[in-house]
């Protein structure tokens, strides 16, 4: 079994706290075998997350615990950014440099706020469909591996106008899921969701068993985890659900190329 988690954080983002030596000790302990972190990032002065991170240091920890852990675990450096349809040409010119494995594309901010604000005085409805078109936006120019947390709006959403209905919006996830297809950008089950008050993955099953029926390959899975204790939980449920959907493979990746691994 190739336990993988591809989609973690680390005091390296804004948001977390995490030592790296202590996740990598938490998912060892849980018999993963290859985690990929995937901190924040952002070239927006304007987005929560600019300024955060030190890719030195970045870097630099992951070697030291790629030299620690081998033979035990491996790690790869990925990122996941904001917004990496917009401020283009900085990205490239960030990015460029690094020796990165694998990027996550996310829309967590638009025009400027954040999804939690964004949606403040909006019908529901229409605050979903102003979300996914900037997910379309995102997954028409973006260069990333995997659109994360496709529905992420959802999230911000379950207390006020609850969680979109998947037929209201299947038309805008087809475009977005076949243009994902057309550019080689795959997507993520993204487990975090079962530990909150969502209670279902991002994006839900429908999407996940949409995607498949569009001939969609490429998936990858990770807990979104800030902490040490939640790497890889619920890696069990993901595999299961990517099963149910049709798919007998993941994705790792390498270098920013896709390889296929066989589900757990
Ligand atoms: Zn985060
Ligand atoms: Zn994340």
């Amino acid at each position: 079994m190739y336990l993988m988690d591809y989609h973690h954080h680390t005091n390296h983002s804004f948001d977390s706290k995490a030592s790296m030596e202590e996740v990598c000790e938490n998912a060892i302990k849980k018999g993963i075998k290859e985690i990929c972190f995937t901190e924040h990032f952002s070239v927006n002065p304007l987005a929560p997350t600019y300024g955060h991170i030190d890719f030195d240091k970045y870097f630099n920890e992951i070697t030291q615990c790629q030299e620690k852990f081998h033979n035990q675990l491996i790690i790869k450096a990925g990122i996941e950014l904001c917004e990496p349809h917009l401020l283009k040409e900085q990205y490239d010119e960030v990015l460029k440099p690094l020796n990165l494995d694998f990027i996550l594309g996310s829309v967590h901010n638009i025009e400027n706020q954040k999804l939690r604000k964004y949606l403040e005085n909006k019908e529901g409805n229409k605050a979903y469909m102003g979300y996914f078109e900037e997910v379309y936006k995102l997954v028409c120019t973006a260069d990333i591996d995997i659109l994360a947390h496709i529905d992420l709006l959802k999230r911000y959403a379950i207390t006020t106008y609850g969680i979109y209905n998947f037929h209201d919006f299947k038309e805008l996830l087809e475009a977005i899921l076949k243009k994902a297809i057309e550019r080689n950008i795959g997507i993520e089950i993204n487990i975090s969701g079962l530990r909150g008050s969502l209670k279902q993955t991002l994006p839900s099953i429908d999407v996940i068993r949409f995607y498949k029926e569009l001939g969609g390959e490429i998936l990858t899975i990770g807990s979104d985890s800030h902490s040490p204790q939640s790497v890889g939980a619920d890696l069990h449920e993901a595999a299961a659900m990517a099963k149910e959907c049709g798919f007998n493979h993941i994705f790792k990746y390498e270098n920013r190329k896709p390889i296929a691994v066989e589900l757990w």
